[in-house]
């Protein structure tokens, strides 16, 4: 699957976050954010390369260590890596960017970033070493505070 940077996100309708702990669905909705698409790469696809500050690297795993996203879609291989040696990832990732923007990324973009050299946007990395991790981290995701999740939104807590 291929989006280029940037460019708006449609894949799923909807955004769904799950609890890390119970493994149910936390928090499932259809954002009033805008979402766009980060390192959605593929084989054959120029993507652009460089480096990242190593804080960012880091910021993102952890952040992917504390949130589920969209995970019950499926899983994806890495199609940049030789086969038998793909990694693989399950659901998404989203970082809180400008009011109303949210980036939207597959899990294996820490990967990409890795592995492959992709370098994302500048916002994006900015983005990531902006997260509160340490709010994402304390509470579980009924009670995150992801920025503009609809107010009306059902919030399944136990
Ligand atoms: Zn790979």
């Amino acid at each position: 699957m291929f989006y280029e940077d940037l460019s708006e996100y449609t894949y799923q309708e909807e955004d769904a976050f799950t609890d890390r702990e119970s493994g149910f669905h936390a928090l499932w909705y259809r954002p009033a954010y805008t979402r766009l698409n980060i390192g959605w790469l593929e084989v054959g696809r120029p993507y652009p390369l460089g480096t990242v500050p190593e804080a960012f690297t880091e910021r993102l795993r952890a952040v992917q260590d504390v949130q589920r996203m969209n995970v019950c879609l499926g899983t994806h291989e890495c199609d940049l890596c030789p086969e038998g040696e793909a990694p693989e990832g399950n659901g998404e990732v989203r970082i809180p960017g400008a009011p109303g923007i949210a980036y939207a990324a597959p899990f294996l973009v820490t990967h990409y970033v890795t592995a492959h050299g992709y370098r994302p946007p500048q916002v994006f990395v900015d983005a990531v070493l902006a997260v509160d991790l340490g709010a994402w981290a304390s509470v579980r995701w009924p009670d995150v505070p992801f920025p503009w999740v609809p107010d009306d939104v059902e919030r399944l807590a136990e």
